[in-house]
Parts: C-alpha cells; sequence; structure tokens
C-alpha cells in the first residue's frame, strides 16, 4: 500500500522575503506540505505571532514542525547547564503548543566524560525533570523528537534515540539520515540498510504502517571519521546517503513520513525530493 509522504524546508525558505506568521501561504504555493520552524538560536516567537502562524499552516494544510534550541545537552555535567537546557525546552513545549507543531526537534546532548550509558541515564533523569516542570505548568500538548545526531561525541545513535522515546510518554524520535549515515562513516549504502533502521523503530517503538508519520530529516551530507561535517545539495550525488532507495524503503513498508530537507537549498531541494518521490506513485 502506498503511503502519502510531505515534503518541506527547515526553516524559511529562502526565497521568502514576508513575515514568517506568512510563511505557510508561500510553502502551499510552492507545492510542498510541510515546515519545520527554526528556534534553533533561542525560542523568540510571541503567542500573537505563534497563534498566527498556526491559523496560516492550518489554512494551507502545512504539516508544522518546530526545532528547538541548538544549546541543549540534557547529560552536561553542570547543573546550571542542565537546568537552562531543560528551560530552554520548556520554552519549546508552551511556543510549539501555540503554533500547533507535531513534533519538537532536539538534539539530546553530549557524551563528554561520560560513558554512553551514563550520559543516557543522565539524559533520562534531565527527561523526567522537563516532564514534571511541564505538568505543574499545564503545558500539555507536546511531543518531544529527539534526533539521531551526527557527530560521534554527541549522545543520539539509533539505539540511544529509541530508548529515549520507549522510556517517555510524549516522546516520538526525528530520523536523521543523513546524521545516520555520518557517524555511521557511510553506512547507509541501499535498500536494505533503510529497511533495518525501519526494522529497528518497527520492533523498537512499534512504528508501522499505522502509524501517524515517521518524521525524518534528509540531506546530502559529508563526514569524517567523527561524523557529519558538511551539507550539501541534492545534487552533488558524491555524497550520501542515497534518496530513492529511501523512498522504496518507506513505500515498501507503507510508512507515512514528514522528510524536512537541510540541505543549503531547502526549498528547491525540497521540490526536487518530491519531484523523485513522485515518480513512484
Ligand atoms: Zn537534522
Amino acid at each position: 500500500m502506498k503511503k502519502k509522504i510531505k515534503f518541506g524546508p527547515a526553516g524559511n525558505p529562502i526565497g521568502f522575503n514576508g513575515q514568517t506568521v506568512d510563511v505557510c501561504d508561500y510553502i502551499n504555493e510552492l507545492g510542498l506540505g510541510a515546515y519545520e520552524y527554526q528556534a534553533t538560536y533561542g525560542v523568540r516567537i510571541k503567542k500573537e505571532s505563534a497563534l498566527k502562524l498556526a491559523n496560516n499552516a492550518q489554512k494551507n494544510d502545512i504539516k508544522v514542525s518546530m526545532h528547538a534550541p541548538y544549546y541543549i545537552n540534557l547529560s552536561a555535567q553542570k547543573e546550571d547547564v542542565l537546568e537552562r537546557s531543560i528551560d530552554r525546552l520548556v520554552q519549546s513545549a508552551r511556543a510549539a503548543e501555540w503554533i500547533g507543531a507535531y513534533r519538537i526537534v532536539f538534539h539530546p546532548g553530549f557524551y563528554t566524560k561520560y560513558t554512553p550509558q551514563e550520559a543516557l541515564k543522565r539524559c533520562k533523569g534531565a527527561i523526567s525533570e522537563l516532564l514534571n516542570n511541564l505538568d505543574s505548568l499545564g503545558i500539555k500538548n507536546f511531543t518531544f523528537a529527539p534526533e539521531t545526531t551526527g557527530k560521534r561525541s554527541q549522545l543520539g545513535n539509533l539505539d540511544e534515540i529509541i530508548d529515549i522515546c520507549q522510556s517517555f510518554d510524549h516522546f516520538a524520535p526525528t530520523i536523521d539520515f543523513a546524521h545516520l549515515h555520518a557517524r555511521g562513516r557511510g553506512c547507509i549504502k541501499g535498500a536494505d540498510d533503510y529497511h533495518k533502521i525501519l526494522g529497528k523503530l518497527e520492533d523498537g517503538l512499534g512504528i508501522g504502517s499505522g502509524s501517524e508519520s515517521l518524521h525524518c530529516h534528509f540531506t546530502r551530507i559529508e563526514y569524517t571519521d567523527a561524523g557529519e561535517r558538511k551539507h550539501h545539495v541534492l545534487n552533488e550525488t558524491e555524497y550520501g546517503p542515497p534518496l530513492e532507495e529511501l523512498f522504496e524503503a518507506l513505500i515498501d513498508c507503507g510508512w507515512n513520513a514528514t522528510i524536512i530537507c537541510e540541505t543549503p537549498f531547502l526549498e528547491m531541494d525540497a521540490i526536487l525530493m518530491q519531484k523523485m518521490y513522485q515518480k513512484y506513485l
């Protein structure tokens, strides 16, 4: 059975000069179906604007997600860093509720001096505190989506993301395939590799053909032994991971997905991805 994949840019389209509250008009005109609002340098959107953005997205039937600030480390050693990280996620959840964002994407943290197991444990402790804070503030409509990270120094390989999402309500994964490819030093070569990833998600989290939508990021990526180095545009096919094979795997498995384009060409490459996908329909 064929399911729908929605495509959209990570942040405001390059060709868009208007105000963010109207951005979904433009995305709809381009024929795209998704948008990831970027709060990567801090959650600054006011409630009034956020509600306008939500209206505009609904009017245009655009699926909106939100990227939380980069400066988050839920496995930090220092208590003040942990507290600030939790605060940023609280602010993100509040704004996401206004915007109507179906996912709040974030990078969980860094291993630093900890073993991966210790870092994961610290991260989960911080998430428990985060969820308690949100509960006491009465913030209820949110789904955090920890992202598979691109550097080997970062918490967030596929198993860790699955583990985090298994451990808490209000959590679902963001699968950045380029990050998995980069931290795996070029590990995604074909449809089989994508099937392995989807299989793990299905076994670990029960994601499958009946699920709402798998939230994904995609770009061509250059990497070193340490992981991701640079994002490249879609046409630079000397960089992986492959894209058609991802479509094949998602279609084979009958999954719904939202794919956010993180190449330097944002909306242009999102359109190109969508065109490639439409060949399969
Ligand atoms: Zn990403």
